[in-house]
């Protein structure tokens, strides 16, 4: 059996966050006209998460993070269930259970996001998470006094929070376990970029030197050394929510795993965002990526699986932004650990393997990244020879 084209079906969508929304909208804008119900575990309107650990920390604005205001919900017909979470999926059936109430679906749409990785560091449920607009607002409420703050992990969240507090004035030290910042996401020159950056603002790094320790007074360094704190954030990464997909017999590795069309094994199970593992279109490796660029491109790819005969091949090129003190990191594709980076200027820095470009990586400076964003979507990328001959410069292509 397939899941056809079906613009009247029932749709249900689990995960009311950045992807699950995008997928109610780019249904009806694709003119499916069938019922949408979008499940959501957190109270309140869809919001976005990236302002979290940037503006919102700062301004406190909570409405401004709403993706869409409630009489949108209305206007649309979209069944928004805030406060509901989605207990179990009977594929049999096609019916999902949100307490003791079944609600029937024809395609169903796993958007169930990630969670914060709780590593294995004695006290470390004194360290506060920063995922959810509840977990930034108690940062917020943190952040009104003087403070001396740690942060475990170097990675876009924990140093995007770490330039926030230093410019609200406190004391900030960020441990890391890893030699460099960012290790899993950029080239180690702009690794080094962004150290230099962090130590001119003031914030005191400890790099390759893991926290065994969080303790009343601070953290506790791989090497013995004692930072003292007052707040610790942990910023050590993500976990994708795949429980409800495992109890329901869906594969798991690293995310559930979906196939070139985000599809799961089973036809009528989609699974989109940063819970799932797709084949990166250009590499044909398992990804899973946590980024809004990937939950929304995924999002409008499978409504128009659902609302059109044309099978759908996601192929979006993926990017990310991350905005640090006055620096704005873009990446625009994605490079693998081993891939050569080429430094070019002060504020870029291109990645190659083998078979050519396969990510740019600017600071302040969105006409290269867009343009990058461009050249990557091409079937083949620029090869290095072809663009050394060319002093590597994007724009002149
Ligand atoms: P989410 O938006 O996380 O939504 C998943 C939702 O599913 C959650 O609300 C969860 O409660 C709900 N859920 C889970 N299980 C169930 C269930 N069983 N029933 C009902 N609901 C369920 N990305 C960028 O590209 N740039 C940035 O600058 C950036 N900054 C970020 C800063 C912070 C602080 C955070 C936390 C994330 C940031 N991201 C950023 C990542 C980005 O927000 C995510 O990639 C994006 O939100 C993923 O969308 P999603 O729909 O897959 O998951």
């Amino acid at each position: 059996m397939t899941a056809g084209p079906d613009p009247g079906g029932r749709v249900v969508i689990v995960g009311a966050g950045q992807g699950g929304l995008q997928a109610a909208m780019s249904l009806r804008q694709d003119g499916h006209t069938g019922p949408i119900t979008l499940v959501g575990a957190e109270q309140g309107l869809p919001y976005q998460r990236p302002p979290l650990s940037k503006t919102y920390l700062k301004d406190g604005e909570a409405e401004k993070l709403n993706l869409r205001p409630e009489s949108f919900f209305e206007k649309k017909e979209i069944t928004l269930r805030s406060g509901c979470r989605v207990k179990a999926i009977d594929r049999q059936a096609q019916r999902v259970s949100i307490g003791e109430e079944e609600v029937p679906y024809d395609h169903l749409v796993l958007a169930t996001g990630t969670r914060n990785l709780v590593p294995p560091i004695s006290g470390v449920e004194r360290a506060i998470g920063l995922r959810t607009l509840e977990d930034a607002r108690a940062l917020r409420m943190a952040l009104e006094k003087p403070a001396r703050i740690a942060v475990i992990g170097g990675g876009f969240i924990g140093l995007e929070f770490a330039a926030v507090a230093r410019a609200l004035g406190h004391e900030v030290a960020l441990a890391e376990a890893a030699p460099r910042l960012m290790a899993r996401v950029v080239s180690p020159e702009m690794s080094e970029h962004f150290r230099r950056k962090h130590e001119e603002i003031g914030t005191k790094l400890h790099l390759g030197n893991g926290v065994t320790d969080v303790t009343g007074d601070g953290i506790v360094l791989a090497d013995g050394t004692m930072v003292p704190a007052d707040l610790v954030l942990l910023a050590a990464g993500v976990r994708p929510n795949v429980e409800l997909a495992q109890a329901a017999g869906l594969e798991i590795a690293n995310g559930i795993v979906v196939n070139e069309s985000l599809r799961t094994a089973d036809p009528r199970i989609f699974a989109m965002g940063d819970c799932c593992a797709f084949p990166d279109p250009r590499s044909g490796a398992m990804i899973r990526l946590e980024s809004v660029q990937a939950a929304t491109d995924h999002a409008r790819c499978i409504a128009k699986a659902i609302t059109t005969a044309e099978p759908q091949r996601y192929a979006a090129v993926p990017w990310f932004w991350s905005d640090q003190a006055d620096w704005r990191l873009q990446i625009a594709g994605l490079a693998g650990p081993d891939d050569l980076s080429i430094p070019v200027g002060d504020h870029t820095v291109l990645r190659f393997s083998a078979a050519g470009l396969t990510a740019v990586e600017t600071i302040n400076d969105a006409k290269t990244h867009m343009k990058a964003r461009k050249l990557l979507l091409d079937k083949v990328a620029p090869s290095r020879d072809f663009l050394e001959e060319r002093n590597y410069d994007l724009m002149a292509l």
